[in-house]
């Protein structure tokens, strides 16, 4: 209705103050406050970062780490403030790459909780539940199985050739998006390299994506500046939160079957000791449980202890 017409709309305002009135004095406050709440998870990882193409940004050695730390909290902030665009009012955050405490945790606004470090048995989505309205994926990467991606990897790139889950093989934004779908929570939005960006479109659905950079090679991109891509980013996640309705929550059929191909031979075969381990050849095991749950404590299981059981 156009702003215009005031004089019709005056003629039901005390009716509708009444009505008003009886609505609400009708519904608990809790299930007021909780209809206001518009909860956002963001994960984070440093590969897709705009920027970030090799080690040099990846970890605390490279020369250009502590740069590349500022330009990944700039795209949560940019992120974050997407988020808020679109109405959002409560965000969780989880810094998901290396040792889990890449994000300058000072720089986010007071009301920002963050998860830190490792293990998590949700690995890249720990603190998620069905709360919450919408998933962001922030610096992003392809999986290992793509032959175009920078960086490209699914969870370790030292030590994981395959990362399939019931038959098909996932990047993390999959293994990540399954996740989510377990709590009924839509992805609406990745950012990342072109290569991670159509991948995840492609396998999980609709959603926003900000190219962040375009793949050249394994170790070079030609990259946005940091300004372009949060730019970028705040606008698209804005656009996924605004239209979380449209993008359904990615759940997998259970029970789920993972299978995992390691680059060495050594853990495929010392995790097929296990009775709940099946080894399908030399290189890969296979795993199936009720639900994501336990999938992404497997993969956190298997991952983490590698010190023990590699190479
Ligand atoms: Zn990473």
């Amino acid at each position: 209705m156009p702003f215009a017409d005031h004089r019709s709309a005056r003629r039901f305002a005390v009716p509708l103050a009444a009505f008003l009135a009886f609505t609400a004095s009708a519904i608990p406050a809790e299930r007021i406050q909780a209809q206001n709440r518009l909860k956002v998870y963001i994960s984070a990882d440093l590969e897709g970062v705009a920027g970030t193409v090799t080690p040099d940004q990846l970890g605390p050695a490279g020369f250009e780490y502590q740069r590349a730390r500022e330009w990944m909290t700039g795209e949560v902030l940019a992120a974050i403030q997407g988020a808020r665009d679109a109405g959002a009012t409560e965000i969780l955050v989880s810094d998901s790459h290396g040792n889990g405490e890449n994000i300058l945790i000072d720089r986010l606004p007071a009301d920002v909780r963050l998860v830190r470090s490792w293990p998590r048995p949700l690995m890249m989505m720990q603190g998620i539940d069905s709360t919450f309205a919408a998933a962001v994926f922030i610096g992003y990467h392809a999986a290992t199985t793509n032959t175009a991606g920078v960086r490209a990897h699914t969870i370790s790139s030292a030590r994981l050739a395959a990362v399939l889950l019931n038959g098909t093989a996932m990047p993390e934004s999959g293994i990540n998006a399954a996740i989510a779908g377990h709590f009924g929570v839509p992805v609406v939005m990745i950012s990342g390299d072109d290569a991670a960006v159509r991948e995840a479109q492609a396998l999980i659905g609709p959603m926003e994506g900000a190219e962040v950079k375009q793949f050249i090679s394994f170790h070079a991109a030609a990259s946005l500046t940091p300004e372009a891509a949060q730019a970028l980013i705040r606008s698209k996640v804005k656009a996924g939160v605004e239209r979380r309705a449209t993008m359904r929550p990615w759940v997998m059929r259970t029970p789920v079957t993972l299978d995992i191909t390691f680059k060495s031979y050594r853990p495929a075969e010392l995790l097929a000791y296990l009775p709940i381990v099946q080894r399908t050849n030399a290189h890969t095991i296979r795993y199936q449980a009720p639900d994501m749950l336990a999938i992404s404590k497997f993969i956190e299981f298997v991952t983490s202890y590698s010190v023990d059981i590699d190479p």
